[in-house]
């Protein structure tokens, strides 16, 4: 790997893919009830043109690369993709974040084409309140693709609950009991206030406040995890064969270790999710621009990476949502 570093000295070496901004799912805090303008298919990247980004990306240094959305499993042929990264010499870890609404039936296949990890999103354990929080989904189906990622060997399975005070902070105790009675890797995620209309229930719920919770089951022990070292800080509850992690983007920014990079559904690459600038890639590469002129442009979005995102300020963010971006 020949490696790149930003401005501050962060190494960056791995890729997020929003695949698609289209999602199966409303969720209260990312998107509005209608649903947001979706992209016209023309806008969306082709696999092809990813694939494109991602060779000289990896040749840049990125070795990771996640897939994202919107809900990437709603657009077609998602292994081929898988597929494809795979064939790229460098790249030796190919992740998923998904709602796993569509996982059960995909699983084996992602896995075989070369998908080695997933991320599983998941807010509650109450199928009523599943319903309320995606406003359309189904728990069983998020169950089922859970299963099915453990039985396809998808390792590890990361079930990711954004903690919402009066939302679904009763279920804290609920999701680390897991951790112990199933062998679940569950983090627990501060709600970040971003998505622009976001209902007034979502007084933050800190890393803070969780871990008392959490730790009325047993003492939290750190630990320490092989994959997948992210934002996220690692725990075990006594007896427990799975983890307890933390991701504090509100509390505790973890800005000074970002890695990342991001490439949105529509071809701009974000140097920070969190804000708004973007440098178009879609446009260079629909008039033959070379590896070495798309090198430059990534080159570019990686120097101007910004030191840190100002949540914790209390500042607004505003823009595109979460589902165009890859949250
Ligand atoms: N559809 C996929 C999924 O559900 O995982 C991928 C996209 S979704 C935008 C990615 C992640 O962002 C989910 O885990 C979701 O819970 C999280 N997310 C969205 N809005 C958020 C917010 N305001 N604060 C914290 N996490 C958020």
């Amino acid at each position: 790997m020949t490696g790149i570093s930003d401005s501050f000295q962060r190494p960056i070496n791995y890729l997020r893919i929003s695949v698609t901004d289209r999602c199966n799912l409303r969720c209260v805090y990312c998107m509005p009830e209608e649903g947001v303008t979706l992209m016209s298919h023309h806008d969306i990247l082709s696999y092809e043109e990813i694939y494109t980004v991602a060779k000289v990306a990896a040749g840049l240094g990125i070795n990771k690369i996640r897939l994202t959305g919107g809900e990437p499993l709603v657009r077609l042929g998602l292994a081929d993709l898988v597929g494809m990264l795979a064939g790229i010499d460098a790249i030796d870890d190919i992740s998923l974040t998904t709602n796993g609404i569509l996982l059960a039936q995909h699983a084996a296949g992602l896995k075989k084409a070369g998908l080695r990890r997933v991320n599983i999103s998941l807010d509650t354990l109450k199928p009523e309140r599943f319903g309320q929080i995606t406003r359309c989904g189904k728990l069983e189906d998020t169950l089922q693709g859970i299963a099915a990622a453990r039985a396809a060997g998808l390792d590890p399975v990361k079930i990711n609950m954004v903690v919402m005070a009066g939302v679904n902070d009763d279920e804290l105790t609920d999701f680390a009991r897991k951790t112990i009675n199933d062998g679940w890797h569950v983090r627990f995620i501060e709600h970040m206030p971003v998505n622009g209309d976001e209902p007034a229930f979502t007084r933050l719920f800190s890393v803070s406040e969780m871990r008392k919770r959490i730790e009325t089951l047993g003492k939290l022990e750190p630990w320490k995890v092989d994959v997948g070292n992210g934002p996220a800080k690692y725990f075990r509850l006594p007896g427990a064969r799975g983890t307890v992690g933390f991701i504090t983007p509100v509390t505790e920014h973890f800005c000074y270790q970002c890695n990342r990079l991001r490439l949105t559904a529509d071809g701009k690459l974000r140097p920070c999710l969190l804000s708004e600038e973007e440098i178009d890639l879609r446009e260079p590469l629909r008039s033959g621009a070379s590896p070495d002129e798309l090198k430059r442009l990534i080159e570019k979005a990686i120097a101007s990476k910004p030191e840190s995102h100002h949540l914790a300020d209390g500042k607004k963010q505003k823009g595109r949502p979460f589902s165009q971006v890859g949250g």
